[in-house]
């Protein structure tokens, strides 16, 4: 299949590693020209390298809401514009209701959820103006289905779904499309931190047997972003080898 993402103009968030990177990864295959971000210069300039296709690596940590406007408009400079975003960040410390306190709610909102909106800002406008735009945003499968040790993350993602999903029914007539991908059990740095390594013990719990592989994941963003998909938009999807529980 064709995605018809040739000189498409991608910013991907926190890129370095990860699902980032292989949404970054899949894009570049498909002809997208890239802009990545992440926080640390050495590992940015190598995950630059693996995207390819003159990936350009933008210093940056969308922590706070002018590091992620920041991104953006470097990325719009960088490419003459920007086409498609894709929002990303790391994932806030684990921690239930008990063992989290108020304050570190605060610093997961800006990571999770202003960030989003700060990119969303800085991306969309110009996006409606010509007409055609993707957003993609990568959150979680807390979204549909919380979970434990994770409240930051719960909070956070709820929230930006909510706004995402206001984002997208106002854009829809503008040819921009705005999508949330919800990732289960990847094979990632992340999800190795939270499971002290052990992924054999987190593919048990998985219906599909096995933890997800970040290039498919990638793919998948590269699929929302493709002329295919432009009339997929408000939509939250799980890609989780059947994590998922409830009908709907
Ligand atoms: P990861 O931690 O493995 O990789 C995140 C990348 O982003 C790293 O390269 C990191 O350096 C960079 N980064 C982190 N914070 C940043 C910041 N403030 N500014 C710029 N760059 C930053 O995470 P991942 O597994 O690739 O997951 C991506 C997102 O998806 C995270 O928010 C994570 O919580 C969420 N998620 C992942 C999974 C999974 O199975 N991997 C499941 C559910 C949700």
């Amino acid at each position: 299949m064709h995605l018809g993402l040739e000189g498409r103009r991608a910013a991907v968030a926190a890129a370095s590693s990860g699902l980032g990177l292989a949404a970054a990864r899949a894009l570049a295959a498909e002809g997208a020209r890239v802009a990545i971000c992440g926080r640390d210069r050495e590992r940015l300039a190598s995950a630059a390298e693996a995207v390819g296709g003159g990936a350009h690596p933008i210093l940056a940590d969308v922590g706070s809401p002018e590091g992620a406007t920041a991104f953006v408009r470097e990325a719009q400079d960088a490419l003459g514009g920007v086409d498609i975003l894709v929002t990303n960040a790391g994932g806030p410390p684990p921690g239930g209701f008990a063992s989290t306190p108020v304050d570190a709610y605060g610093a997961a909102l800006d990571l999770n959820l202003i960030s989003v909106v700060a990119m969303c800002k800085a991306a969309v406008p110009a996006m409606r103006e010509r007409r055609w735009g993707r957003v993609v945003a990568i959150t979680s499968l807390s979204v549909r289905q919380p979970i434990g040790n994770l409240i930051l993350s719960n909070t956070a993602r709820a929230g930006a779904t909510g706004f995402l999903k206001t984002l997208a029914r106002e854009v829809a007539g503008d040819g921009v499309t705005v999508n949330s991908l919800l990732p289960g059990s990847h094979a990632t740095d992340r999800l190795r931190e939270l499971n002290d390594g052990d992924l054999d013990r987190v593919a048990a719990g998985v219906p599909a047997g096995e933890v997800g592989d970040p290039a498919d994941f990638g793919a998948f963003v590269a699929f929302l972003c493709s002329v295919h998909a432009r009339y997929v938009t408000g939509s939250a999807i799980p890609v989780d080898g059947g994590e998922y529980a409830a009908l709907l």
